[in-house]
């Protein structure tokens, strides 16, 4: 590519907007710079350039050509890296609304999006690597036989249950690169390198291997004829490729046929020559929903999910921005897919909590569509059975416009959906937490030949240890958390990752009454293996399903009747379609509805919808049972008649009456440290001045928390403290959080207290 001319008509040398790498958000600035002779650059590239009073480059990002002039003297870029910009002008405008918007840096915004192998790493010699370039990948193989291993665990010779995942997923695959090990098992390089030095894993240098699709060829699928809802639908939404800035609701039950239309507007975008990005949740990007885009788009699919190596990733990234590919498909962070024309957006199943980042910047997916689709005119479509409150009721303020789709495709009827009252099941002498009913269909279901599903919230019902004499209950030293028991003798924190080795009586009184208490998944099936003969279990819960393909190998049990009923935690709720299960199972759904947060009855309600959306996909009826106590609940009463809108009036109004979000904006202030007055008196700091600052606004008024413990109140040995304030205006919340964040910038730069910003969280908890 072309750079622009380096001087203009008059011989004045040209200047450049340069934003740094790796700043603090005080010195996160535009900076002047010009361009010495002969250097091309655009913006979207990087650069080296001097900085400040200190020896050294700093790695930098070029935001614009030709600022306005400057009155200091300038100085000259150093280098420039990249040959043609990495990032279109489009993403560049879209980082400058993310760091608005989620008060992160410039270089925050623009890292996350790019694939990890496209990052910069600037010495502080100034020399830098482009990650880019390599071909080859860090993987690690065990250093350690099974045996050995699992004589180590006896020992209890780990204190970490990563470094035990780690090394159970090193001796099912054999070899893993360093990156599918860290997403997998959310585990750190650096733990990795523990592992290295204890001589538990060897590490290799990889070929990367560069075809995601892992060779599987997809035959051209023909679509089916659409349904009259179907059709009538795509006549309402195609007109609006051509409109800039469209955006609209579908609204239909789960099986309605929301993917197939979807394929067909994409379909009719690519005709128009424009590209389509579609973001699912990470669940449910399953070969499935690859294999339905591969068989109607073919070698022009991209896929991006964070199961794909470095370089998998990076061919990707590159093939879109090449042209060479142009409907992209994959998680969150695909919205930043670097299509030049850019046709469609569709996020589908737009209710999923996991569309909202939690790490800085902690963007929102469905935000960052529409600043992209404001900016870039594309059509930015949302689809599901249970939309967000916030969508819904945009929707319902026409402010955007909804599409239904009533029915099942083929007239399926929804399945019917009974509670149990668990109540009752104790009062009849039932001790265990799958009532007689439950019990009964599920052989019953087995009988037929048919499958069932069972769903545990979280591991909300996992097992803990419990004195019975004390009330003493095993938890995590670093973390507010009770360890859960994991296999037979091990205990776990779910945050931290901490392990030890059961102790045989309390720690606290010496009872000898110490013992494992609520229902895992594991002891679940037990439970079930005794109630039905022969029934054939698989569970699929994070315990189950470590490894590159363990979630796979579990689903591809079940899909091909080697299994008879699947029992697991929210994942089985999500987006599969299995045609022979004809009855799904809820435990306590009541522990859903009282987790404290204030999305608590929204989740519940989607989650039990998507879960019964599973029941009956086929030519068979489906049925659905949900297990609870608090029978008259209106999300519960809602849920069995299908009733989304029910749900949403009854809803909306509450968070009305409560000043709760879509009504009013939520900021997360967060300070964390390792000692517990430091962060005790940053937080009251914080809370003096957030108290004064609401005091002045002349708009309406802030609604400001106390400054309290967090809801996990010590996480990693680190304690915990926050303040929730709300506002009815974004920008009013975020001017105050914008001024809180620099004033503080100072008391936490370099120091152990750290104070986090987060804005319309997903989740308060
Ligand atoms: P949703 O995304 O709303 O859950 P899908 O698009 O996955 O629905 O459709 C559900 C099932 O119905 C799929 O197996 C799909 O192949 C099939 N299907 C969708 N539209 C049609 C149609 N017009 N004719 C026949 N089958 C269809
Ligand atoms: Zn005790
Ligand atoms: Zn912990």
């Amino acid at each position: 590519m072309m750079g622009r001319p380096i001087c203009d008509s008059q011989g004045v040398k040209v200047t450049v907007s340069v934003v740094l790498a790796d700043s603090a958000r005080s010195f996160d600035k535009e900076y002047t710079y010009a361009v010495p002779e002969g250097m091309q650059v655009l913006p979207g590239m990087r650069v080296l350039v001097p900085f400040g009073r200190k020896k050294g480059l700093r790695g930098g990002w070029i935001t614009r050509l030709n600022p306005p002039k400057t009155t200091y003297a300038l100085k000259d870029i150093a280098e420039a890296v990249d040959e043609a910009p990495l990032i279109t002008e489009d993403l560049l405008k879209v980082a400058e609304w993310m760091r608005g918007r989620y008060l992160c840096t410039w270089h925050q915004a623009l890292s996350v999006m790019l694939p990890s192998g496209a990052r910069l790493v600037v010495q502080e010699n100034g020399t830098y690597q482009k990650r880019a370039n390599e071909k080859t990948c860090r993987a690690m193989e065990a250093a350690v036989s099974a045996e050995d291993f699992d004589a180590l665990c006896r020992e209890g010779a780990f204190r970490s249950l990563h470094h035990v995942h780690i090394l159970e997923t090193l001796l099912q695959e054999g070899l893993c690169t360093v990156s599918d090990l860290c997403l997998l098992q959310g585990v750190t390089p650096g733990m990795l390198l523990t592992l290295k030095k204890k001589g538990l894993v060897r590490e290799l240098r990889l070929d990367v291997d560069r075809d995601p699709f892992q060779g599987r060829s997809v035959e051209p699928v023909l679509p089916p004829n659409p349904t009259e809802e179907q059709e009538n639908a795509f006549q309402t939404l195609a007109p609006l490729l051509d409109q800039n800035g469209g955006e609209a609701l579908i609204f239909g039950v789960t099986g309605s046929g929301k993917t197939e239309l979807y394929l067909r507007l994409i379909e009719e975008s690519l005709k128009k020559g424009k590209g389509a990005v579609m973001l699912v949740p990470e669940i449910s990007l399953t070969p499935q929903t690859v294999d339905r885009f591969l068989g109607r788009f073919g070698s022009r699919v991209a896929v991006l999910h964070s199961r794909l190596s470095i370089g998998e990733r990076y061919d990707q990234w590159r093939g879109i921005k090449n042209g060479n590919l142009d409907v992209v498909v994959g998680a969150r962070s695909a919205i930043f897919a670097p299509l030049k024309n850019l046709g469609i957006v569709i996020i589908d199943e737009e209710h999923e909590g996991a569309y909202k980042a939690e790490s800085t910047p902690g963007y929102d997916a469905r935000l960052v569509a529409r600043a992209r689709c404001n900016i870039s005119g594309g059509l930015l479509l949302y689809g599901s059975a249970t939309p967000s409150l916030e969508t819904f009721h945009r929707a319902e303020s026409g402010t955007l416009l909804r599409v239904d789709l009533k029915q099942r495709v083929a007239g399926r009827p929804l399945p019917k959906v009974t509670l149990i009252d668990m109540k009752k099941e104790m009062q009849d002498g039932n001790r265990t937490n799958i009532s007689n009913a439950l019990k009964s269909r599920i052989a019953a279901v087995h009988t037929a030949k048919e499958q069932s599903i069972l769903l545990l919230n979280r591991r909300g019902l996992s097992s803990f240890m419990l004195c019975r004499d004390c009330g003493m209950v095993l938890s995590c030293p670093h973390c507010s958390i009770s360890l859960t028991l994991h296999q037979k003798d091990r205990c776990v924190c779910h945050y931290c990752g901490y392990l030890e080795k059961v102790p045989k009586c309390c720690p606290s009184c010496g009872s000898e009454q110490f013992i494992p208490m609520g229902m895992g998944t594991q002891k679940l099936e037990a439970d079930l293996l005794e109630s039905t003969q022969g029934l054939r279990v698989v569970r699929m819960d994070l315990d189950s399903t470590s490894g590159k393909d363990g979630h796979k190998k579990q689903l591809d049990l079940f899909r091909n009747g080697e299994a008879d009923l699947l029992v697991g935690t929210q994942m089985v709720a999500k987006g599969h379609d299995f045609p022979n299960v004809t009855l799904v199972g809820i435990l306590s759904a009541d522990a859903m509805l009282s987790s404290g947060d204030f999305r608590s009855s929204e989740k519940t309600f989607q989650l039990l919808a998507q879960a019964a959306g599973r029941a009956g996909r086929d030519e068979k009826p489906g049925e659905v049972l949900v297990q609870a106590y608090n029978l008259d609940h209106y999300c519960l009463q809602a849920v069995i008649h299908h009733d989304y809108e029910g749900f949403y009036h009854q809803e909306i109004a509450l968070r009305q009456q409560l000043n709760l979000p879509p009504f009013y904006h939520v900021g997360v202030v967060l300070v964390s440290s390792k000692e517990i007055t430091d962060a005790e008196n940053l937080i009251q700091k914080v809370y003096r001045y957030l108290r004064d600052a609401a005091n002045f606004t002349e708009t309406a008024p802030f609604m400001l928390s106390e400054p309290l413990p967090a809801p996990i109140s010590q996480m990693n040995g680190r304690f915990r403290f926050r303040i929730i304030l709300r506002h009815r205006s974004v920008r009013t919340l975020l001017s105050v959080l914008n001024i809180l964040q620099e004033t503080f910038s100072k008391e936490t730069s370099g120091k152990e207290v750290h104070m986090g910003v987060d804005i319309d969280p997903g989740s308060m908890l």
